[in-house]
């Protein structure tokens, strides 16, 4: 029986660079070499963002570089009513509550946050006179939190200084990322997210919202990011180039070997399709989240010709 569930979750906001490659692999050798499954999530929940066709263009190249999903690909645009019913859920149950703060006033009465004011409380006890509700927050119910990271190991968080209570809905109606993850993750039984150290802020949000919506919070392992030139983690916007499947091969070879992949030599790389098939076994007999890198990865390490 399957004990291991995993999945890859890109932003549709332009095709896959060799960053977001990077995690697809990495998301897809864990999950595969435990014989576990791996879903596929577009996470375009955050409409204004996502680009006609990058979501397409995305699935192109995870399939020519042999990455297979499981299931059908769930699309977060197509969840609304999953998210709806987990808000109401929430509000019912006293984890949440209505908040008419703007922006401003958060940034006028919350004292200042790693990442941001935090949340002063204003609404918490029920919104103050001539106040509309605007957004939809959770409380943040428990302020310490440890998890034990497979990569990073024993790490604390303290979710008052990353801003308390926090925005589940958002003034313009849009759920917010956290909500929605959460409640996809619960909903695909994700048992292990893989996904890039950047994200490692959302993990005492996250757990908050496992706790509040009575589930357990699923293990975590946070991987180093493929960082540009200047220092800076690789992004769509600010035009990393995408990957071609053209030279799908040679381009896996040097991703795997710089996850940590041992006994990727050039010729395993030059034959194509079949290369590609190769490679992948390869890995995911010999792979260990052990060997990953303890630093980010240059985007140069990655490129053809270094
Ligand atoms: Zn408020």
């Amino acid at each position: 029986m399957t004990t291991y569930v995993g999945r890859f979750a890109p932003t549709p906001s332009g095709p896959l660079h060799a960053g977001s490659l990077t995690a697809a692999v990495i998301s897809w050798l864990d999950a595969r070499s435990q014989d576990g499954r791996w879903h596929l999530r577009i996470d375009d929940i955050d409409r204004p963002r996502a680009i006609a066709g990058a979501s397409d263009a995305i699935l192109r190249t995870l399939d020519c570089f042999g990455l297979f999903w499981d299931g059908p690909i769930v699309r977060q645009s197509q969840r609304e009513q999953a998210y709806e019913a987990a808000a109401r859920q929430l509000q019912s149950d006293g984890h949440a509550f209505n908040c008419g703060c703007s922006r401003k006033d958060v940034a006028t009465a919350g004292q200042p946050g790693w990442e941001g004011p935090v949340y002063p409380g204003t609404c918490r006890n029920g919104l103050p006179p001539g106040r509309k509700a605007r957004a939809l927050r959770l409380r943040a119910v428990q302020r310490h939190w440890t998890v034990v990271d497979r990569c990073l190991g024993p790490l604390g968080f303290d979710l008052h200084w990353l801003g308390g209570d926090f925005v589940i809905r958002r003034a313009d109606g849009f759920f917010a990322y956290q909500l929605a993850t959460v409640v996809d993750d619960i909903d695909l039984g994700v048992t292990d997210v893989v996904r890039g150290i950047d994200l490692l802020g959302s993990v005492p949000r996250q757990m908050q919202l496992y706790q509040s919506l009575g589930r357990s919070a699923p293990r975590y392992l946070h991987h180093p990011v493929v960082i540009a030139g200047n220092r800076l983690k690789l992004a769509k916007s600010s035009g990393a180039i995408p990957v071609h499947c053209r030279d799908a091969g040679a381009c896996l070879a040097r991703v795997l070997t710089a996850i940590g992949v041992p006994g990727i030599d050039a010729g395993f790389a030059a034959g194509g399709a079949r290369a590609i098939g190769e490679l992948l076994e390869h890995a995911r007999s010999h792979w260990h989240s052990h060997r990953l890198p303890t630093g980010p990865i240059p985007e140069a390490q990655l490129r053809h010709g270094d």
